[in-house]
């Protein structure tokens, strides 16, 4: 029987990476990846070998690993992930701490286009004493969102279906978040790689990318209590131009900051005093 080193490797050979081999075999086997350390010789049962082969299979068809094993870690929590939800991404992390700086002592929240729920979830874990509203469009994506939140025990959070503010009630936020999609509609990279299994939808945003942060901008001031903050992710080459955006709707203070790869990646802007 061939043992767990051996399948490993081929299947390292056929990814050409042996990280992403590692995290399809943890899955097949329900394993965590340290077990491979004390068991790399042990023989590997025909089932599980064939369960991993199917898995090394789609991704080398190119589905996403976060797909295939249904999970994805953010900040500090395992989130699950479907198809119906973009997959959370570090550079995410980015929106998330600013946006804990700027969040007051028991200040309310709005997280729009949720998807697994990673931002509203990772505040929600550090700021028991925040309210944490979350917003999708998609029934499936707050299905998945919602199971997060139970799992994780943060059921605290409010979860509302519809287009950006639209479901969410008459209160003022003291902080609106997002990272809605903003990749320009023709930019063929949505037809490559990873990006063509996660939903257009959470992806795109008309001819310049920037459908969706227009809308957002222009309908936060009057949802904002004075002084509060409106934060939104977007694309590497879009910080001057969402910060433009942002002043035309009346933002003060607006910045762009840099994620780790010392990319432009999160802009905001705070409502008037
Ligand atoms: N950061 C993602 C990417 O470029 C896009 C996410 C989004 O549009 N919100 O792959």
């Amino acid at each position: 029987m061939t043992d767990i080193r051996t399948i490993l490797r081929q299947a390292t050979d056929a990814l050409g990476d042996r990280l992403e081999a590692e995290f399809l075999l943890a899955h097949a086997l329900g394993v965590s990846r340290a077990w491979f350390f004390a068991h790399a010789d042990d023989p590997a049962e025909a089932a599980a070998t064939e369960r991993f082969e199917s898995l090394v299979r789609r991704r080398v068809a190119g589905e996403p690993i976060a797909y295939i094993t249904g999970t994805r870690d953010f900040w500090s929590l395992t989130l699950e992930v479907t198809p119906a939800t973009l997959i959370p991404r570090a550079e995410t992390e980015l929106l998330v701490e600013l946006a804990l700086e700027r969040l007051p002592e028991g200040g309310r929240v709005a997280d729009l286009g949720t998807g697994s729920g990673a931002i509203a979830l990772a505040m929600a874990k550090e700021r028991p004493d925040a309210l944490v509203f979350a917003v999708d469009a998609s029934a499936d994506a707050l299905a998945v969102a919602r199971r997060n939140a139970r799992r994780l025990g943060l059921e605290r959070v409010v979860f509302a279906h519809g287009d950006w503010l639209v479901p969410l009630g008459g209160e003022a936020f003291d902080l609106i978040v997002g990272n809605p999609p903003y990749i320009e509609s023709a930019d063929h990279h949505l037809r490559e790689g990873d990006l063509r299994f996660e939903p257009l939808t959470a992806l795109a945003s008309g001819t310049d990318g920037l459908d969706d942060i227009r809308r957002i901008a222009t309908a936060s001031p009057a949802r904002l209590a004075p002084g509060g903050w409106l934060l939104l992710e977007h694309g590497w080459n879009q910080g001057a131009a969402v910060r433009e955006v942002l002043e035309r709707a009346g933002f003060l203070n607006t910045f762009t900051a840099q994620d780790l790869e010392r990319r432009d990646r999160v802009s905001g802007g705070c409502k008037p005093a």
